[in-house]
């Protein structure tokens, strides 16, 4: 039976995007952070740092998977971290 990478395995799910974003940042409070763990702690990899600025950090939540780390990590409770509303958000297929 073929082993599934874990880029394979993510490319598996599904997402159910909602029209407004569930995940906000403070974005004064990235400006000035030193650590920004939200940059390595993402298993998806939903925060970059803006190509054309690096201070300003980019958040891509369509395809969050809902797993909470980034807001544990941050040191500076720059996140306002909700689940999505209604049905909508990442669909897990088990089995
Ligand atoms: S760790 Fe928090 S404060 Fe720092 S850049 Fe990321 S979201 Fe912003
Ligand atoms: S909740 Fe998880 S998947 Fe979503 S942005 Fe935060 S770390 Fe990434």
């Amino acid at each position: 039976m073929e082993r599934l990478t874990l880029e394979d395995r993510l490319g598996l799910v599904k997402f159910n995007v909602a029209a407004e974003a569930h995940l906000q940042i403070d974005k004064e409070k990235c400006r000035v952070c030193k650590e920004r763990f939200c940059l390595h702690v993402c298993p998806v990899g939903n925060y970059t740092e803006d190509e054309a600025d690096p201070g300003e950090i980019v958040l891509s939540w369509e395809g969050c998977m809902e797993c909470g780390t980034c807001r544990l990590a941050c040191p500076h409770d720059a996140i306002d971290w909700n689940y999505p509303v209604g049905a909508k958000g990442v669909c897990f297929r088990h089995g």
